[in-house]
């Protein structure tokens, strides 16, 4: 299995969120893909491979074009209006206020963001765009034959709408990759997001579409972030109704009752029998991330890739989450390692 990776994602540091009520170095930082980019090699998956530049054309198949120009010219409005870094959103609107555009640079940044967790520095563009690169050429390897391809993006995905950055994402890696893989002439695609919290810019993105499958385990909205999206009653609209599928699990899960819901999705994506499986692939269920409230160890991120194998489909990994930083690397490689071996 080859995996993709840019050094541009260390464009994307020195950035903070709110945690606590206090502004923080962000948990989502560059250490986290060096210890998996280091881990999958010293396991002796092969030298990482460099992306391939894909311009912003597949971005736009999934994102609103006002929101793509807003994020290429963030930077710079912030900038000439006299402003140091970091830069961080901090109004948003509430149901029953107008969605328009203001002309100012923070109403722009409250009208495409839905929360204060993506934070921009000055290379943050730059690494937002190695990072739809990685998931892209992901997809070539799949689309010239690959049984596998592990695009090890940062900044992650899935949390990003079509029009709003949120939970540390900006640009929906893994529905960016899915489109392009429809495009590509695939015709069905499931997306299975085994990230801790519900990928919800993914559902968002595919709700009412019959194309894409996504299925989400996660941890409860009740309890957790995002907070806003990922019931179990959230089955999709119009033509996309069947082809949602939630699992929220409680705060204090283990892998027993999460192996029993990853067995259940991975029921449907076979049903489903998609040409390519993408796997959002999170490791914040492990029992000892900083943020999260799972209790997976590292042994089950074997079981997980071994699962996901027995679907016996092309399959793309994308990396989402996963903030223990010491073991992000192992946990990473047991998956692909569980995927090749099964
Ligand atoms: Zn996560």
């Amino acid at each position: 299995m080859q995996t993709v990776y840019s050094p541009r994602h260390h464009g994307h540091s020195g950035h903070v969120e709110l945690y606590n009520g206090q502004v923080v170095p962000a948990f989502e930082k560059p250490e986290r893909a060096e210890m998996i980019r280091a881990a999958v090699e010293a396991r002796g998956f092969g030298a990482t491979l460099a992306p391939t530049e894909h311009g912003l054309a597949p971005l736009l198949r999934v994102h609103d074009a006002a929101y793509v120009t807003f994020l290429s010219q963030l930077t710079e409005l912030w900038v000439a209006d006299g402003r140091p870094f970091p830069i961080l959103p901090s109004f948003w609107r509430a149901p029953g206020m107008r969605y328009i555009e203001p002309e100012t640079v923070d109403g722009k940044l409250g009208h495409f963001s839905f929360d204060a967790g993506c934070c921009f520095v000055a290379g943050t563009w730059d690494a937002i765009r190695s990072s739809a690169d990685v998931a892209l050429t992901g997809v070539d390897l799949i689309a010239a034959g690959a049984a596998s391809a592990f695009a090890l993006c940062r900044p992650p995905g899935h949390h990003a709408h079509a029009n709003a950055m949120g939970g540390y994402c900006f640009i929906n890696n893994a529905a960016v990759a899915a489109q392009a893989l429809l495009d590509g002439g695939s015709g069905r695609v499931a997306i299975l997001d085994v990230d801790y919290h519900h990928g919800n810019g993914t559902q968002s993105i595919f709700y009412d579409r019959a194309d894409v499958l996504v299925c989400n385990i996660h941890g409860d909205p009740r309890q957790e972030y995002p907070y806003f999206l990922g019931h179990a009653d959230e089955t999709g609209t119009g033509a996309g109704e069947g082809f949602n599928v939630n699992y929220p699990l409680r705060w204090g899960s283990g892998f027993d009752v999460w192996s029993q819901a990853l067995d259940e999705a991975c029921g449907r994506v076979a049903a489903y029998a998609p040409d390519v499986v993408v796997v959002s692939l999170g490791v914040d269920t492990f029992k000892d991330d900083p943020i999260s409230q799972f209790r997976l160890d590292s042994p089950d991120y074997l079981a997980i890739g071994a699962r996901i194998a027995r679907l016996n489909r092309p399959t793309l990994f994308v990396q989402e989450g996963g903030y223990a930083v010491e073991a992000i690397g192992v946990n990473v490689a047991n998956t692909l390692e569980g995927f090749l071996q099964r």
